[in-house]
């Protein structure tokens, strides 16, 4: 008989264990509390224009590497479309359009090109820039646990390129105010991204919704190999008993019975799931984990208000525009653009009706032809729990997968991968755990 693995959550860290452990031949049983897989990353039709939406838009990049073959393995790689070179447009307040694009030399020349070629930028900015690529080679890597403002101002990085370049890259990596966001993790983003090929800055987005792109073709592999997905099954506690959990109990009263069990759910959920003893001990390090917001403003007009396929707003409140129309490209055109404010403390408490305002002021700031567009349709997606706040005190307090509980492991972009909490970190906390499980 196949060894039985629960696993708590269906999210990418989830559906990748999943994935791993049904292909070794175990018994997957994995759990989800919501009617639909996906967790944070996951599309839902517009009750009004039936258009499909993300609950925020995903990037992915070439660095993927785990993410990449897990979706592969799924055969859904060829949903996702990746830039033939690394290339951002970038529009300001003062409606000056310039380009991140990378020529193609090897890496890192081909960050440095790409860097001397922003308008915008002194002379001076971009010869300091060349700092932190001696930064991330070189000993002072190691200054001790900085902000990303902290660390960018040892390195003598101007006001202006910090809010023109290094901070945009920092809140879209991190989703955190470069002030409290840890240097360490935007030292490991620029070191996967910028260190490798040139294919490992391009950056990769969905051609789908994002549920289309990976949770059916993560389920029907599961399944196919006697594995089962169970929706609307929400985990209440683990039991556990001599040193080990020997079942989970589901809120609807049942229980399951399990050699092995992975949680691929996020910190304060599995503080939930666990009993006060191991909260309090082993597992006090979930209190101090906190989460940082993302706000996403899908607005739909009449017309076309832009030509390009997404943009970096520079010196405005909103962070991202993407034209889902081109990215989407088998979606109606419906000139339908999803904005996007990463690190959102500040807005998660305006109403719809604020956030749709400033969105449109700012749009009409940074592109007045917006103007004589109207909107036809709004829908806001304000995701609490977006990602982990990456702050400085966040990186030693990310927890390794194997618990003192000799069955149990943990999974989750939250956990202890060296990456920040991204795709790419859940899928390979997936795998770790699922590679923990077949060793042990
Ligand atoms: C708006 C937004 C934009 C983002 N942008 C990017 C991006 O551009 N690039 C990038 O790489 N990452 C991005 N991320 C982060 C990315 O979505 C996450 O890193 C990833 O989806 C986390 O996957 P996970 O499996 O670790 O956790 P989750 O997706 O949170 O999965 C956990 C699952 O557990 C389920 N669950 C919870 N409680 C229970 C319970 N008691 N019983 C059973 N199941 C339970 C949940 O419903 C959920 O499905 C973004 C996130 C958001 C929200």
């Amino acid at each position: 008989m196949s060894k039985r693995v629960v696993i708590i959550g269906g999210g990418f860290a989830g559906l990748a264990a999943g994935v791993d452990l049904s292909e070794r031949g175990y018994d997957v049983q994995l759990l989800e509390r919501r009617n639909h897989l996906g967790g944070r990353a996951y599309s839902f039709a517009d009750a009004q224009t039936g258009d499909t939406v993300d609950n925020g838009q995903h990037l992915f990049m070439g660095c993927y590497v785990h993410t990449i073959a897990f979706l592969k393995k799924i055969h859904c790689l060829d949903k996702l479309k990746f830039q033939t070179r690394p290339q951002i447009d970038f529009l300001d307040t003062e409606h000056l359009f310039t380009t991140f694009d990378c020529p193609p030399l090897p890496a890192p020349f081909h960050v440095l090109a790409g860097l001397f070629r922003l308008q915008g930028l002194t002379v001076g900015d971009k010869l300091r820039a060349l700092n932190i690529g001696k930064a991330l080679r070189g000993k002072a890597a190691k200054n001790g646990a900085l902000s990303v403002t902290e660390w960018l101002k040892t390195l003598h990085q101007s006001a202006r390129i910090r809010e023109r370049f290094w901070y945009p890259m920092a809140i879209a990596t991190l989703n955190e105010n470069p002030d409290i966001a840890s240097a360490k993790m935007l030292k490991k983003v620029l070191q996967e991204a910028f260190g490798a090929g040139r294919e490992a800055s391009a950056l990769g987005i969905s051609s789908v919704g994002l549920s289309e792109l990976y949770t059916d073709g993560a389920q029907a592999f599961i399944e196919s190999r006697g594995g089962k997905i169970h929706l609307r099954a929400q985990v209440d506690k683990l039991l556990r008993n001599d040193g080990k959990v020997i079942a989970v109990a589901l809120k609807n009263g049942e229980r399951l019975e399990a050699d092995y069990v992975i949680s691929a759910v996020p910190p304060n959920v599995l503080g939930e799931i666990l009993d006060e003893e191991a909260r309090r001990n082993e597992f006090a390090y979930l209190e101090k984990l906190h989460s940082a917001p993302i706000v996403s403003i899908n607005l739909w007009f009449d017309k076309p208000v832009t030509d390009r396929e997404f943009i970096g707003l520079l010196g405005t409140r909103v962070q991202w525009l993407f034209n889902k129309d081109l990215l989407n490209p088998q979606k109606p055109k419906s000139n339908h653009l999803a904005l996007v404010i990463s690190a959102a403390h500040d807005y998660m408490a305006l109403t719809k009706t604020q956030l749709v305002e400033l969105a449109l002021a700012e749009l009409h700031q940074l592109i007045p032809a917006s103007r004589e567009a109207n909107l036809l349709h709004s829908t806001i997606v304000k995701e609490r729990d977006a990602t982990l706040s990456h702050t400085v005190a966040s990186d030693d307090l990310r927890p390794h997968p194997q618990t003192s509980l000799t069955n149990f492991f943990l999974a989750g972009d939250w956990t202890n991968t060296g990456l920040p909490a991204t795709i790419e970190s859940a899928v390979l906390s997936g795998h770790t755990a699922a590679a923990l499980i077949a060793r042990s």
